[in-house]
């Protein structure tokens, strides 16, 4: 199959738009109840063996992390990965949004450690295309992302609170549909991955190889901390790696159908798109939320 360039990285799209943003910002708007996904689509977390106990950031493992992150700063994403399995399997899990990253550790995954379970905050507000593409991965990749949901319902939810909070609230609105969430995951882990790359922002530059996120108590692994947005677009392309749709129809990136829009054409800012006309650029799942050698 031939490689096909992404319009991000290239500036032209091979694939023929269907919401072509015709202004910067331009929202495009979908019907949510074709989107929510079906709540028996989740496996559920894994039930951890009896011994089980989480971590704790006791000095000498704060030591340890920073020691492998120095190790770890000009390895590959596969060998970080690696040492990862090697250290925090079967408690090593990872959060996707199917982000052009996520898509990228997902395929090395693949080749390292299939079995790790791998988990998508399904708030009910994704996209149709993002939905599918869990199935394209699994399908071509065999690892079966699991859809993870919160315990309401997008109607339930929205009647609870008198209508969509993400119009009113989206901090909250992120807080009840993700980050409990990955609250709940995070207490039957040691570690997480995440996709998250330095050159994607400000909060983002900050990230470590290897730290310890103190928000959720788990090692974060971040493989792809050193790569650019190039690097993940020629693998994409080398590799024939499943992407979003999206992308090529003027997404960079993609989250819950309310807070994303389409952006015009030259727009530089990945993030750009996400809540927009909001002063928020994160969901909190990557943001400091201590200091003192918290990770991110
Ligand atoms: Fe809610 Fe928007 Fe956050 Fe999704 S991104 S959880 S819809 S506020």
């Amino acid at each position: 199959m031939t490689a096909i360039p992404n319009r991000f990285d290239y500036g032209f799209s091979t694939t023929p738009a269907t919401a072509t943003p015709a202004s910067p910002l331009k929202l495009v708007m979908f019907d949510s109840t074709a989107v929510e996904t079906p709540r028996n689509r989740t496996r559920g977390l894994p039930r951890p063996d009896a011994g089980f106990r989480r971590l704790e950031a006791t000095p000498e493992l704060l030591a340890d992390l920073q020691a492998a992150s120095t190790r770890l700063e000009s390895a590959a994403p596969e060998e970080i990965i690696a040492w990862g399995v090697e250290n925090y399997a079967p408690y090593l899990t990872m959060a996707t949004a199917f982000g052009p990253e996520g898509c990228v550790i997902l395929s090395m995954l693949a080749k390292i450690a299939p079995e790790t379970y791998v988990f998508n905050l399904d708030t009910g507000y994704q996209f149709q295309e993002t939905i599918d593409l869990r199935d394209r991965i699994a399908e071509k990749y065999g690892i079966e992302v699991d859809l993870l949901q919160p315990d309401l319902s997008v109607p339930e939810y929205e009647a609870l609170n008198g209508g969509p909070l993400y119009k009113t609230n989206p901090n909250q609105c992120c807080f009840d549909r993700k980050i409990k969430t990955l609250k709940r995951a995070s207490e039957v882990m040691h570690a997480w991955m995440s996709g998250i790359r330095r050159d994607q922002s400000v909060d983002r530059a900050q990230a470590s190889v290897v730290g310890w996120d103190k928000k959720f108590g788990l090692v974060k692994i971040s493989p792809l901390a050193n790569w650019t947005k190039k690097d993940v677009w020629k693998r994409i392309n080398d590799e024939q790696v499943p992407y979003n749709p999206l992308h090529d129809r003027g997404f960079p990136s993609i989250g819950c159908w309310p807070c994303t829009a389409a952006v015009a054409d030259g727009e530089t800012d990945e993030r750009a798109g996400r809540w927009s006309g909001m002063k928020k650029t994160e969901c909190g799942l990557h943001t400091i939320s201590e200091q003192d050698g918290s990770g991110i």
